[in-house]
C-alpha cells in the first residue's frame, strides 16, 4: 500500500517548494530534446517540462548528456548534438537559465527561474583524450561521471545493463588523469553508475567533494546501482550528497508503493548519514523513453518512474513531512543541500 498523503501536508509542502530551493540532480533532458528534435518536435522544455518544474518550484535541474550504446561509434558527435539541442531549446525561454557559474545560480534562485546545468553521464565521448574536458567545459559542461554502467577508456561501471550483469574493475590511468583534470577545472564528479572498486579508488584519489546524483540505499533495495552503508558514510565524510533515484527498479518499488519506497530510502539515508547529505535526483526517464519509442515506431508504455512527472515532487516532500520528518530536514533534502554543494563547486 502506498502512503496516503493528507491535504494539510500537501499544502505545507507546496508552500515549502515555492519558498525554498528545489533541485533535481539528474534528468536525461539533453538526450530527450535531441530525440524529439529528430522527430520534428521543438520547444521540448516549454511543452513537456516547464509547467511541472514551476508547480514543484524547481530552481535547478542537472541535465545529463548520455550517449546510448547504439551511438558509441559517434559518441563525441552525438554528445555535442545533445548539448546544442538543449541550448537551442531553452534559448529565449525567460523562465529558464543555463547555469555556468555561481552568479547564474544565484540569479536563478533570486529571480525564481529554472536553472539548467549540463553534465556528462559517462565520458565515453572523450575516449582517453583528457584535453577534450577543456572543450566540454568551454561548451558549458560543469560535471561528469566517468562511466554510465558500462566499461570505457576511463573506468568500469557497475553493470552491463543490456545483460543485467554486474561488471568489475578499477579506474584506468586515463581515468585517474580525468579525475585530476576535472578537479582542476572545478567540474563536479558523479559516482552514480560506478562499481564498488571504482568508488573506493575515487575516495583515495579525490581532493574535492563528489556526489552521487541518482543513487539510493543498497540496504533498502539490494541493487548494485545503490550505495552500501560504507559508501554512504564515505560519501558524506568527504562532503558529498546522494540524490534519491526515482526509478522503480533502483528504488525497488514494484508494488505501486512508490512514495513509501522513496520515503524509506530517504529516511534510512538520513538516519545513517544525516539530512545534510541527502537530496533528490529522480532520473525520471519515461518521457525520454516515449520520445525514443515514438521515433522507432514502437508503442510507448510507462515503465520506469516512481513519480508521474516533476509536478509530483511536492507530494514526496509532503509524505516525508507526514511521516514525521522535520520541515528543516525536508528543506535541505529537496534542494538546500545540492544548492550549497554547487555554489561551492562553481
Ligand atoms: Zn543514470
Amino acid at each position: 500500500m502506498d502512503v496516503k498523503v493528507k491535504e494539510e501536508y500537501v499544502r505545507q509542502a507546496l508552500k515549502l517548494h515555492q519558498e525554498n530551493p528545489v533541485v533535481d540532480a539528474h534528468l536525461d533532458l539533453a538526450g530527450e530534446i535531441l530525440l524529439r528534435n529528430m522527430a520534428g518536435e521543438h520547444n521540448v522544455v516549454k511543452n513537456y517540462y516547464l509547467p511541472y518544474f514551476c508547480k514543484a518550484g524547481i530552481n535547478l535541474v542537472i541535465s545529463s548528456v548520455y550517449v546510448e550504446n547504439g551511438n558509441l561509434d559517434r559518441a563525441w558527435d552525438n554528445a555535442l548534438k545533445q548539448i546544442d539541442a538543449l541550448k537551442e531549446d531553452v534559448e529565449g525561454l525567460k523562465e529558464v537559465l543555463l547555469i555556468k557559474n555561481k552568479a547564474d545560480l544565484d540569479k536563478a534562485l533570486e529571480e525564481n527561474k529554472v536553472g539548467i546545468m549540463i553534465y556528462m553521464e559517462g565520458l565515453d565521448c572523450i575516449g582517453e583524450d583528457i584535453a577534450k574536458l577543456d572543450m566540454l567545459y568551454e561548451m558549458g559542461v560543469r560535471g561528469a561521471s566517468l562511466t554510465w554502467s558500462r566499461a570505457n577508456a576511463l573506468a568500469t561501471g557497475c553493470c552491463k545493463a543490456s545483460e543485467h550483469r554486474q561488471i568489475f574493475g578499477a579506474l584506468t590511468e586515463a581515468g585517474i588523469e580525468a579525475v585530476k583534470k576535472m578537479e582542476e577545472l572545478s567540474m563536479f564528479l558523479d559516482v552514480s553508475h560506478l562499481n564498488d572498486e571504482g568508488f573506493e579508488q575515487l575516495c583515495r584519489i579525490t581532493e574535492k567533494s563528489f556526489v552521487a546524483t541518482h543513487s539510493g540505499s543498497r540496504h533498502i533495495h539490494d541493487n548494485y546501482r545503490n550505495l552500501t552503508d560504507e559508501q554512504m558514510e564515505a560519501l558524506s565524510a568527504q562532503g558529498g550528497i546522494m540524490g534519491m533515484n526515482g526509478c522503480v527498479y533502483i528504488a525497488g518499488s514494484f508494488e505501486g508503493n512508490h512514495l513509501e519506497m522513496l520515503c524509506r530510502h530517504i529516511e534510512y539515508e538520513v538516519e545513517k548519514i544525516g539530512a545534510l547529505h541527502v537530496g533528490y535526483g529522480f532520473d525520471l526517464c519515461d518521457s525520454y523513453d516515449f520520445a525514443k519509442a515514438a521515433l522507432s515506431g514502437r508503442k510507448p508504455e510507462k515503465r520506469y518512474d516512481c513519480l508521474l512527472n516533476h509536478g509530483q515532487i511536492p507530494l514526496l516532500s509532503a509524505a516525508l513531512l507526514q511521516r514525521g520528518m522535520s520541515c528543516e530536514d525536508v528543506k535541505c533534502i529537496m534542494g538546500g543541500n545540492f544548492i550549497s554543494f554547487f555554489r561551492k563547486i562553481l
